[in-house]
């Protein structure tokens, strides 16, 4: 971190600011000329708030050099982080693809959707027991029983299970049960929920919030792994931008740029972005071709009927199909799937 004093400050001034931040463990680097003084902050500065520095009057501003996470960061953690889900390693050389319906409706939906993803190659099953909706009038999800749905459901098909969690007091619940706890867009920056889940040990499925930084993103994971949960994958879903023509913006170039500023996998959910079925396909392959660690993907036995987000659903032989096309794109970049 730099603070720069401005021009013609006391000398006891500038004292004063590099005397408090060495009482704070932190070695400072004095730049002096004859009208400026700069000073270089070393250590660990993730903890400062730029604003309390700033405050006095006689700095004229104080500029990062090192971003404000510090567990996420890949400057403090170079070699990929590999998380395991329920047996399942997600950010690896192999590919993890996630999928299952949004929610969970019926036994009959579930286990068909399970065995035709399990038998396309996904590793992980996925449904909706707790849904956040725009609307009260829609429908909520299956609560507690479809928990116990998609959890008959997967262990019936041998896929470790991912369902999300909307508030602190349903974790009971979640723990020993769910492999994989997914934080939704809508809670992204639910602070005391995710500081809940940093007290667990189990992996959780981190989106992308609706109009969230990059750094926001992360900010978020560095909350849960702040409390002890190191066990955090992130999940870029799409961003708000002013394009109405998909539901939401997919940022592909978010995915090389968490790659670079955080050790973290990253998972892709084309599904929540394009909102339209026949855009999750392209969408799936350019997100592995950027370098993902895997996807996320909406599959339903029957879409025309489904209870939630059937426009954006893959019906099972073309999720099978879309395996088939990521099994050979995997190796151009390096990856198996
Ligand atoms: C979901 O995955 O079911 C979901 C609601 O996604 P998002 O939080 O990304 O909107
Ligand atoms: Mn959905």
């Amino acid at each position: 971190m730099i603070i720069v004093m401005k021009p013609g400050t006391p000398d006891a001034e500038a004292v004063k600011v590099q005397e408090s931040l060495e009482k704070q463990g932190f070695y400072i680097n004095v730049s002096k000329g004859l009208n400026y003084c700069i000073l270089g902050v070393v250590g660990d500065t993730s903890m400062i708030d730029p604003k309390r520095i700033t405050v006095n009057d006689y700095v004229e501003k104080v500029m990062r050099v090192q971003e404000p996470f510090k567990r996420a960061n890949r400057m403090f953690h170079p070699e990929n982080t590999v998380v395991n889900v329920g047996g399942v390693q997600i950010g690896g050389k192999k590919l993890a693809v996630i999928a299952g319906p949004c929610s969970i409706e019926t036994d009959e939906q579930m286990n068909s959707v399970a065995e035709s993803v399990k038998e396309a190659g996904a590793s992980l099953l996925r449904g909706g027991a707790f849904k956040p909706r725009t609307s009260p009038y829609s429908f909520q999800g299956l609560k507690e029983k479809g928990l116990d749905m998609l959890g008959e459901a997967g262990s019936k098909n041998g896929l470790p299970i991912v369902t999300e969690i909307m508030s602190a007091d349903k974790l009971d619940q979640f723990v020993g049960k769910v492999d994989l706890i997914q934080v939704g867009a809508r809670n992204m920056q639910n602070f005391e929920l995710l500081k809940e889940l940093g007290k667990t040990q189990v992996p959780i499925l981190l989106k992308r919030g609706l109009a969230a930084t990059i750094e926001e993103w992360i900010m978020s994971a560095e909350y849960i792994m702040a409390g002890g949960n190191e066990n955090v994958i992130l999940c870029e879903r799409g961003i708000r931008t002013y394009e109405t023509y998909t539901r939401n913006t997919l940022d592909l170039s978010a995915i090389p740029a968490v790659k670079k500023l955080s050790h973290l996998p990253v998972v892709v959910d084309p599904s929540h972005a394009a909102g339209m079925w026949w855009m999750v396909e392209p969408l799936a392959k350019a997100a592995i071709a950027v370098g993902a660690d895997g996807l996320m993907i909406e599959v339903h036995n029957d879409p025309e009927n489904a209870w939630c987000d059937g426009a954006q659903s893959l019906k099972p032989e073309r999720f099978a199909n879309l395996m088939q096309d990521l099994k050979n794109i995997a190796p151009i970049v390096g990856r198996e799937l």
